[in-house]
């Protein structure tokens, strides 16, 4: 993995070219476009500070990213300067972070992780149906218990069953004999195509499915099965954290991936991305979308250009040397945590590549989870577990704080 660093002044200029070649609303002919800049009451940009604030720059001039720019078809003409910043963005969390062989993927920027997590479900759907003449009743989502609502979500949106797998109390990956005996009794159903969801770090505990182990129980089986990995959570720390993981696109079983700018990159919301072995996108598209040039491959539609920007932009003005310091330092400060949570007897969950350490819900008093706004793993029951994230806004000092804390009442 490795990306240059670059100057913010040298992403300024690259933004400013990439404008340029939008079309403006400002300078050029535009007469069918139902879309304009911002409303300029509110949004003037003679603003000073704009000069100097590519992402605010682009916001304004409102390019529309609608579609998808990796498939190297004619794509809407009329913003192609940002859409190629999109490409690039998009060809270097597929290669870069997650080691896919060069313009072998496919992607786009998506409103967050539901929606790429929904789009993969989408896709494999349709790839069963149209590609083996499934039946919508063939074919099952698989995945743990922990996994994020959007798989129930999007299973139900596609009106399609679902398979949730049990983890174990303790260490939180799936148990093998309940994998077994939940797909044996789907198959005996006549479920025939699998839809595996893995996770790339759980939203709860920072868990990460055991890959390997799963996937070999449809290989050794012989099943019909696709693999989407969630890692809306951990894709931005765990491929820098963990450089020789089985989650990468070097592994043969996975086929798509979603990652989310807007929690451990720090981006502005609606920076989700959708990451796919090429071949694949195909299968949501949308014929009817003939008014958009290029056609349209998402869920979203249009969908603005500045996410896009934004989450160069922070790539870049990190590089991966950056980005691979400031993630380790955040799962560091878990590992460090956890260790005093050891010497106090408190039980919790923690994986050290990641960021999260969940604490068992018998050693948190509802004080102490109001004083630091600790998350539950339910807001409708006595919660079990209680969940810390260090992010960059966790000072050492409240770590401290809550040590001392919780020393006082175990
Ligand atoms: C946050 C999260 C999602 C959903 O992402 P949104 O951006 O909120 O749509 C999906 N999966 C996991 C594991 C997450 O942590």
């Amino acid at each position: 993995m490795y990306w240059k660093k670059l100057s913010h002044d040298k992403i300024t200029t690259r933004v400013d070219e990439a404008l340029s070649e939008n079309m403006s609303y400002k300078t050029k002919k535009i007469l069918g476009i139902p879309a304009s800049y911002l409303d300029e009451e509110q949004f003037y940009d003679d603003a000073p500070f704009l000069e100097n604030s590519p992402f605010m720059k682009t916001l304004i001039a409102n390019p529309n990213h609608i579609g998808c720019h990796t498939l190297g078809e004619e794509a809407e003409p009329f913003f192609k300067g940002t859409q190629k910043i999109e490409k690039e963005l998009i060809d270097l969390c597929a290669e870069e972070i997650l080691g896919g062989r060069k313009a072998e993927q496919d992607g786009y920027v998506a409103p967050g992780g539901t929606e790429a997590n929904i789009q993969a479900l989408w896709i494999y759907r349709n790839y069963f149906l149209k590609k083996h003449n499934a039946r919508l009743d063939e074919i099952r989502v698989v995945y743990s218990k922990d996994s994020h609502y959007s798989m129930p979500k999007g299973a139900n949106i596609l009106n399609i069953k679902s398979i949730v797998l049990d983890v174990d109390d303790s260490a939180r990956m799936i148990v093998q004999e309940d994998l077994a005996s939940k797909i044996t009794e789907a198959q005996k159903e006549g479920v025939k195509y699998f839809i595996l969801v893995m996770n790339m770090s759980t939203t709860m505990f920072g868990s990460v499915d055991d890959i390997l182990r799963v996937t070999d129980y449809f290989e050794i089986n012989n099943l019909n099965y696709k693999v989407h990995v969630d890692g809306a959570f951990g894709g931005f720390i765990y491929p820098f954290t963990n450089e020789n993981s089985s989650y990468s696109f070097k592994n043969k079983r996975i086929t798509s991936f979603t990652l989310d700018g807007h929690k451990m990159l720090q981006s502005p919301y609606g920076t989700g991305v959708f990451l796919i072995r090429k071949g694949f996108m195909e299968y949501a598209l949308t014929e009817e979308a003939s008014y958009v040039q290029g056609k349209d491959y998402t869920i979203c539609g249009s969908r603005s250009g500045a996410n896009a920007i934004a989450l160069w932009m922070i790539l870049k003005t990190h590089g991966s040397d950056g980005l691979k310091v400031k993630m380790r330092n955040l799962s560091d400060k878990a590992t460090s945590l956890c260790n005093r949570l050891k010497k106090l007897g408190v039980e919790y969950y923690h994986n050290p590549f990641i960021n999260i350490v969940a604490i068992r819900g018998k050693y948190i008093t509802p004080k102490l989870a109001t004083k630091f706004s600790l998350v539950p793993d339910t807001h409708l029951a006595t919660p079990n577990w209680y969940k810390i994230v260090v992010m960059d806004h966790v000072k050492q000092g409240v770590l401290d704080e809550f040590v001392l804390d919780l020393n006082k009442f175990n």
